[in-house]
Order: structure tokens, then sequence, then C-alpha cells
């Protein structure tokens, strides 16, 4: 090992490298990451921190309106953009100094440079210095994809959302996933006219049916346009600075923002993969194996650049298992059966297992149970909106193959049930189990 500068080279300072890097630091390994943005990558930087930030401070506009039918009298109430948002950035900071000092501690030394892979044990900083290491780590993450269309660039994605001067007064949000459900609450609760475009007839692909069609009924209760089928033809730039949006399938729209939520593509260019030889994937992304491991021995790649599953804690567990494995003496391979996960919309989604449909596919028929109810708080709030949960089992054993929730607080109930999922119980395993009363969750040990 001691030929080498270190024995980890790590690109990139997201989710994955930082788990990777700390942990075959304290395994005693010589470390060193490159990150030419801002230590924390996209989940802290500009991602799921800053957006559940700003989800909390959109909620308060419904919890406002709730708290009147409590008999709060609630007068001149105004929200401030500009101080959300740079509340929400400095914590970004506070996090960004956290997560570079945890690096310090373990003595992972930090480059704030571009690192390029110019052979199988050498990167190239920006600075032009070369560094060995008998071991190179990917985890660049990705970045936004944006639709080719004329005038593309006056639009916006997720990550200058964070940073607006001012909330639009009508956005176009292009795409019907993650991002684009969690930013139309966001934006609706802050009283911007918000339209949803989708390439295809649906949304949220992968969740299930019914929660999806729940969320889509809810945000046409709420205000929320919908335009599926439509593709992007051009957008024009007006004379007034609003923008002029012309899609398939529909009528032109007039908006002051775009933000585009398209799907988000590995973040590949310019790391010296071709000349390295590393292979990709069919979707551009890094080919690895199950221990993370490109067809070059000595690199691997962790996180979104190896378009897995691109969510945090997955990446964080392959970054945990690579350090593991290299440097721990523990071998370990990540896990990625019954992966929950949730949409931080408005109410929030949350789903474990399979949907009802991929079950029917794959076991012919299945049990379904369901509740659906309207949380005690709506109907004080008079709040017209009804929460769903839904146990997808085995006909024969009962056993869970799939929870599937919308409704206030899902994602939290939902990472509990998961565990339930994850270990194989059945549906009388829920029943067995008393309710707590009054809870919106102890409809999931009374479902019919
Ligand atoms: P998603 O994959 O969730 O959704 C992409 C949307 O864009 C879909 O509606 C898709 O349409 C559409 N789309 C995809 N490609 C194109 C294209 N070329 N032209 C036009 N439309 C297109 O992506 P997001 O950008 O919302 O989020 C990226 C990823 O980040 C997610 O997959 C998720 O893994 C992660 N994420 C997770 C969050 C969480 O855990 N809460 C929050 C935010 C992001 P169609 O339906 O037809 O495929």
């Amino acid at each position: 090992m001691a030929d080498y500068d270190y024995d980890l080279f790590t690109i990139g300072a997201g989710s994955g490298g930082v788990r990777a890097s700390r942990v075959a630091a304290a395994h005693g390994a010589r470390v060193a990451v490159a990150e030419e943005h801002r230590v924390g990558g996209t989940c802290v930087i500009r991602g799921c921190v800053p957006k559940k930030m700003l989800v909390y401070g959109a909620h308060f506009a419904e919890d406002l309106e709730d708290a009147t039918h409590f008999g709060w009298e609630i007068s001149g109430c105004t929200f401030d953009w500009k101080k959300l948002r740079d509340n929400v950035l400095s914590d970004v900071d506070r996090l960004n100094g956290l997560y570079t000092q945890t690096l310090e501690n373990n003595n992972v030394e930090i480059y704030h440079q571009r690192a390029t892979i110019t052979g199988p044990n050498e990167v190239t900083l920006a600075s032009g210095e070369k560094k060995t290491a008998r071991y190179i780590l990917i985890a660049t993450g990705a970045r936004p994809h944006v639709p080719s269309c004329p005038g593309h660039e006056h639009g916006i994605t997720s990550n200058e959302a964070f940073h607006l001067d001012a909330i639009p007064k009508r956005v176009l949000i292009a795409g019907a996933g993650y991002i684009a459900n969690e930013f139309a609450g966001i934006f609706h609760q802050f009283r911007a006219k918000v339209t949803l475009m989708n390439r295809s007839d649906q949304l949220l692909r992968g969740y299930d049916e019914s929660v999806r069609d729940r969320l889509l009924q809810i945000s046409l209760t709420k205000g929320i346009d919908f335009r599926f089928n439509a593709a992007f033809e051009k957008i024009e730039k007006q004379e007034d600075g609003s923008l002029l949006v012309f899609m398939s399938n529909h009528e032109p729209l007039a908006v002051d923002s775009v933000l585009f939520a398209t799907g988000r593509v590995p973040n590949i260019e310019g790391l010296g993969l071709e000349s390295a030889g590393v292979r990709l994937t069919d979707r551009g992304a890094i080919e690895v194996d199950e221990n993370s491991r490109t067809n070059v021995p000595s690199i691997y790649a962790v996180g979104d650049v190896t378009d897995r599953v691109q969510l945090t804690p997955v990446a964080i567990r392959e970054g945990q298992a690579f350090a593991d494995t290299l440097f721990g003496n523990k071998p370990t391979t990540v896990d990625y059966s019954c992966i929950p996960s949730a949409v931080f919309s408005h109410p929030p989604i949350a789903g474990v297992g399979l949907t009802e449909a991929q079950a029917t596919q794959k076991f012919g028929s299945v049990k379904v149970y369901t509740s659906d109810f309207r949380p005690m708080k709506n109907v004080v709030a008079h709040r017209n909106e009804r929460s769903l949960y839904k146990m997808v089992c085995n006909v024969e054993t009962e056993k869970i193959l799939g929870i599937h929730m919308i409704g206030p607080d899902a994602p939290e109930i939902m990472q509990v049930a998961a565990v339930a999922v994850k270990a194989g119980l059945t549906k009388a395993d829920f029943d067995a189990t008393v309710a707590i009363h009054p809870t919106m969750s102890e409809e999931m040990v009374l479902l019919k």
C-alpha cells in the first residue's frame, strides 16, 4: 500500500462518497476526497434536506387555515419567502461545515477541486497535481436532466429553486415524478398558480395506482392543474419577462417560471472514464457489480452515478459496504429488496414492497386490505381530504407483499411499517397488535 499516495481516493463528497471515505479512514486507510462544489452533495446542499425544510415551511399555509377551525384567531398573517430561503440556506451552510468536519476529524484529506482519472491508480487534480491511490471511488452523483427544446435555457431546475428571489406567480413544472410533485405542493402553498405537465398520462410511475390517483384528485381539488401527454415544443421569453410555453396536445401556457423535474442523469462527463476504460451501462451510468466494482479492478463507484436506486440512504449503504469490504475486513453487499420510499407531496405518499399491479403480475392474484379515512384533524378543520392505506398480501400465506399510503405523516409511519414488511410479517401479525387510539397509524392494524 505504501507505494501509493493514498489507499483510497474518492471523487465526490456527497452522501455515498463521504460515508465511504470516513468509514475507510476509520478502518485505518489513508483517504483523500476531491469535491469541486460543496461537501455534502445533492441531498444536503440542493436536495432532500433543504427541500424538506421548504415542505415544512409550506405546510404552515394549511396549518394556519386549519387553526381557525380550532378556535385560533389569526390576523395579519404574512409570508416572507426570503426569510425562509435564507434560514434554509444558512442551515445548509451549517451542514456543509458539519460534513467537512466529519471528514477532517477522520483525517480524510479534502481537495476542493475537480479530479480526473488519468490511470487505474491515478487522478489528476484541476491544479495539475497528480495523486496515486490503491483504489479510486467515483461518487459524483447525478444532475437534473433538462429536455432539449428551443428556449430550455429560460427554465430552472431544483438546483436553482432554493435560491429564487421571489416565488413565481405562475409556475409550470415539467415532469410528474418526485421532484415535480414535491415542488408542486411547495409552490402551491406559497400561493403560486401551479401547472404540472408530463410526457405520459400518469404521475409518479412506480408508486401504487390507488395512492397516485388519490394524490392527483387531492392536487386537482387544491387547484393544481395537470397537462398530460405533453411534450415541450419551445419556450419563448416575452417582453414582460414572462414565458410562453408551447407543448404538444395542449394550448400554449403563459407562466413566470418553468421548473424542469424530468429525472436526473449520472455525472460521468470529464472524469476520464474513457481513457481509464471504465464501462458504462446503456443508460449512461457507471456499470458496477454487487460490490460496486467497475470493470477496472481498482476503480469502484457508488450512489447516483451508478443509477441503481437514486436515493440517499441507498448511496450511504453502498458507501458503507464498499469501505467495510475493502478496508474493514467485513465483506458486505447491499440488500436492495424492500426499500421503502416517500414523496413529500402535500399530502405525502410512502410505499414499500410490491404495488398491487406488480404483485398481481407476479402472483396472479393477491389479497388487498385498505383503509380509506378522513383523519380526525381534517374533520375538525373542515378539510375534505381523505387518507388511504393499502396492504397487499399473498393470497395463501397472507404474507405482506407491499404497503402503500397517502396521508399526513405517511413517511413517518411507513419507516416503521417497512420493518414489518422486510421481516416477512403477515396481515395476522398486524391484526394481533393492539391499536394506539386515536391515531392515524392505528388504521394499519385495523385494515379491512
Ligand atoms: P423522477 O424519475 O421521479 O420523475 C421524472 C419525471 O420526468 C417523470 O414524470 C417522467 O415521465 C419525466 N421524464 C423523464 N425523462 C423525461 C424526458 N426525457 N422528457 C420529458 N419528461 C421526462 O425524477 P425526478 O427528477 O423527480 O427525481 C429524480 C430522482 O431523485 C428520483 O427518481 C428519486 O430517486 C430522487 N428523489 C427522491 C426524493 C425522495 O426520496 N423523496 C425526492 C426527490 C428526488 P414518465 O412518467 O413518463 O416517465
